[in-house]
């Protein structure tokens, strides 16, 4: 939670400085993934990357890896034994698109928005007991995702789960 709390506010001071590096997607992925695996493992959920080829792009590695770690934690928080996650990915000339699927719970429409804000938490619909958090891992993956210029938003289904999808420029300099 503290370090939860001084990420957002130096993100909303606009005092996180933004490292620029070309990343490389599939070790990014491969590194969040075998960091959670464990946990996923011992709650029965399987962790899938489809990622094809490495895509590359110029983001903060470390601002990256705590958007996906988040996106990918919360799908293991909101879901049940023998649920699957996703990892994809695709490429436009101009931009990254990746998503983060799960089989879990659904997101009320009225709430796909407010997940986003801070300490906003959503009573999902859900079998079980849906684990507590601290509602705000989502602004900050936000707050990152347009420190890059980049866009989030879910999609969420009944008997379908939740996705979050996010794009990314592929270039830092043609913003
Ligand atoms: P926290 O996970 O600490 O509650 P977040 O900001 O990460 O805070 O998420 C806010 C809320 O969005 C969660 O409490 C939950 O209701 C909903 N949510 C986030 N990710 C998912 C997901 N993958 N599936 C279903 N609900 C989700």
């Amino acid at each position: 939670l503290v370090n939860d709390l001084l990420d957002v506010s130096k993100l909303e001071a606009g005092a996180m400085p933004v490292n620029y590096s070309r990343i490389n997607l599939k070790t990014v992925v491969q590194d969040g993934l075998s960091m959670l695996e464990q946990w996923a493992e011992s709650r029965g959920i399987k962790l899938e990357s489809k990622l094809t080829e490495t895509f590359e792009f110029d983001a903060d590695e470390k601002l990256l890896q705590i958007v996906f770690t988040n996106l990918v934690g919360n799908a293991i928080k909101f879901s049940t034994s023998g649920g699957l996650i996703v990892i994809s990915a695709e490429q436009s000339e101009t931009e990254i698109k990746i998503c983060v699927s799960d089989t879990g719970c659904v997101i009320p429409e009225i709430s796909k928005k407010k997940i986003f804000e801070k300490f906003e938490q959503v009573k999902t619909i859900s079998q079980d007991g849906v684990p507590k958090g601290t509602g705000l891992g989502l602004s900050i993956v936000k707050e990152i995702v347009e420190l890059h210029k980049g866009k989030i938003w879910v999609q969420s289904k009944v008997g379908k789960g939740s996705k979050f999808i996010f794009t990314l420029p592929i270039n830092a300099d043609s913003n």
